[in-house]
């Protein structure tokens, strides 16, 4: 057994900062924190490459004594707390005192501060540990942190750090956190030399919330507040209309540090009860305030986990405030119209019993179909017109379709061509509610879930076209601006590649617009453009998954459920006897893309046994 001895100060830095320090996002958020407590009403924050290669963070806080810098980087060394009695009343976002050692321990670090009292400021140059002497440096009262080359000496670490397209999504997440918590400061994100996001100090907390996640958000806000009191909560809950497919967008602050607790986002949440469908989730923006001797902030590395004294108390404060402000909504109300009705005034807000698919949830204006019922030669859906396929259509393999003008509706490419055996579609079928094809089988009765199949059937055909490098796109004449909010916008030209793989050409438009130039054929008519937020949403949502393979899966399974015929679309009976044709071509035309049915058999036995034939 070998000696025991002290791990040399070097060696204690990089293990402290692996606790910390996890990716470029946790280095903006420690030099963030430092400069909120030091009173910045500013801050430029520059990243390069998602951050791996460099974080600038400048602010016009009160700086640092010269004398001083050597113990910024130093382990335990704070400013912010004299005793431990001072850790059960925290003001300040850092105490630890450990961050700037941390992060100085594994990249290479220059600090130039101006403290206000001082004539002339300094700078200190930290790399991996080692320290050089201080210089005096003649900036603006306030402090420049640069951070370069993260992990140069950990390359182990390294390793982990992901796509730059990720990191930049992990650091926005960080800058919207701490611009949301702090009102009335000012700030920027700048990545690759273009601004992604710029909010002014004086932007309200609304103005950051349409910054952040756009104009529909901000118009479904709806404010709460208990009012004074020890304990506070204000902020905004969303109408249910503007749910999302994960949580993602549930921001809860204490006392001005944001926080994850599952039991607060659950009160939250059943708050909502009975105004959401399975698996879909509230927005909202939560903040408390609470004596800070009634949390511990002090539980977790990162802060972002706390422990409230009441736990059961701050429960029913956000699940009672956020329910008493959608009742004053009339939303809840809308609940107890009987079923049939709802099901026809009100399709979004019926009972939760009903399964209803993520898709029905969606904005009418978005997704009702038109409804033109003496019309019945207008276009209404996305897949193709058997009327039009009389006209043989051939595969045209990778060459580009001749340009469109923008809501033209494409040429369908989709035609089952004549080599396939004609499908046995049964003369009967017929649709029920817009939303249901039942037929007669040998077997009994089919009922077909018409979005589940066209879903699968769309699914199917991108996922083949793009495995044989086959897909066709359709160029739009002039290509779509498309405005975004500045991280999906990022996000979107960070990951273009990805969305060329899919058949979606874009291009940076320059500001938060992005320019669509094409989209895949085969889906039809449906705006790309909504086709492509779907995408971005699922790009941007932390919960898709990291293998390449699979989020791919998971993209084209959103392409197609925006492309389908959704249910409540009315289809001819061309239309129906289509996708009858198409269901019989799919490889698997018994499960949606996601897994759920598209069909459901009552068979003939069954149907006799229920009305005591046998
Ligand atoms: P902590 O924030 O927990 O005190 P840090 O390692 O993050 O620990 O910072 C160490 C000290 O450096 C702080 O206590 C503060 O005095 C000083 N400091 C760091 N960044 C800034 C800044 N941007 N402006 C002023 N002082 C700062
Ligand atoms: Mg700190």
């Amino acid at each position: 057994m070998a000696r025991i001895r002290q791990l040399p100060p070097g060696v204690v830095a990089k293990i402290a900062a692996g606790e910390v320090i996890e990716r470029p996002a946790s280095v903006v958020k420690e030099l963030l924190e430092n400069s909120l407590d030091a009173g910045a009403t500013h801050i430029d924050i520059e990243l390069e490459a998602g951050g791996s290669e460099a974080i600038r963070v400048v602010d016009n806080g009160c700086g640092i004594i010269a004398e001083d810098l050597p113990l910024a980087v130093t382990s335990h060394a704070t400013s912010k707390l004299d005793d431990a009695e001072d850790l059960f009343r925290i003001r300040t976002m850092g105490f630890r005192g450990e961050a700037l050692a941390s992060i100085s321990g594994v990249a290479k670090v220059l600090i130039q501060s101006r403290w206000r009292g001082a004539d002339v400021g300094a700078e200190l140059r930290c790399d991996g540990g080692d320290l050089y002497p201080v210089k005096p440096w003649g900036g603006a009262v306030g402090t420049r942190i640069e951070v370069k080359h993260l992990f140069f000496n950990t390359p182990a670490r390294k390793k982990f750090l992901k796509t730059v397209a990720t990191e930049l999504r992990t650091a926005s997440e960080t800058v919207t956190r701490l611009a949301l918590a702090h009102p009335t400061v000012g700030f920027s994100l700048r990545h690759n030399g273009r601004t992604v996001v710029e909010v002014p100090g004086n932007a309200t907390l609304p103005d950051r919330i349409e910054l952040f996640f756009g104009s529909e958000i901000r118009n479904s806000l709806l404010e709460i507040d208990t009012g004074p009191g020890e304990t506070r909560l204000s902020g905004f809950a969303c109408d249910p209309a503007a749910d999302r497919g994960n949580a993602q967008l549930q921001y809860l602050f204490v006392n001005g540090r944001w926080f994850r607790d599952r039991s607060i986002g659950h009160a939250f949440q059943e708050a909502y009860r009975g105004l959401l469908m399975t698996g879909r989730y509230a927005v909202g923006f939560l903040f408390l305030s609470i004596p800070p001797d009634a949390v511990d902030v002090n539980v977790h590395p990162t802060k972002s986990e706390v422990r409230f004294r009441d736990n059961a108390a701050v429960y029913s404060l956000v699940r009672g405030a956020v329910k008493q402000r959608l009742l004053k909504e009339n939303l809840i109300p809308s609940l107890s119209v009987p079923k049939g009705v709802a099901d026809t005034e009100t399709p979004r807000r019926e009972s939760a019993e009903r399964v209803v698919a993520p898709w029905e949830t969606a904005k009418p204006d978005a997704t009702l179909p038109f409804r033109f019922p003496t019309q019945p030669t207008v276009p209404r859906i996305p897949f193709p017109n058997p009327v039009r396929s009389s006209a043989k259509i051939e595969t045209v393999p990778a060459a580009p379709l001749p340009a469109v003008a923008p809501n033209h509706e494409p040429t369908p490419i989709d035609e089952p061509s004549e080599e396939y055996p004609s499908p046995s579609v049964p003369d009967g079928a017929f649709q029920l509610h817009d939303s249901y094809l039942v037929l007669e089988t040998r077997e009994g009765m089919l009922v077909i879930d018409q979005h589940a199949l066209h879903e699968r059937i769309l699914f199917e055909q991108l996922r083949t076209r793009i495995r044989d490098g086959k897909l066709e796109i359709q160029r739009l004449l002039i290509p779509e601006p498309i405005e975004l909010p500045p991280v999906q916008a990022a996000a979107v030209v960070e990951a273009k590649e990805e969305l060329a793989t899919l058949g979606l050409e874009v291009s940076d438009f320059g500001g938060n617009t992005i320019l669509l130039s094409a989209y895949p054929a085969l889906l039809g008519k449906k705006s790309p453009s909504k086709i492509l937020l779907a995408v971005v949403d699922e790009l941007v949502s932390k919960e898709r998954p990291p293998a390449k393979e699979q989020l791919l899966h998971l993209l084209m399974a959103t392409m197609a459920c925006k492309a389908a015929v959704k249910a409540g679309d009315p289809l001819s009976q061309d239309e129906i006897t289509h996708l009858l044709m198409l269901r019989d071509m799919a490889e698997d035309s018994h499960h949606c893309p996601h897994g759920r049915p598209t069909s459901l058999l009552f068979s003939r036995s069954e149907l006799d046994r229920q009305f005591k034939r046998t």
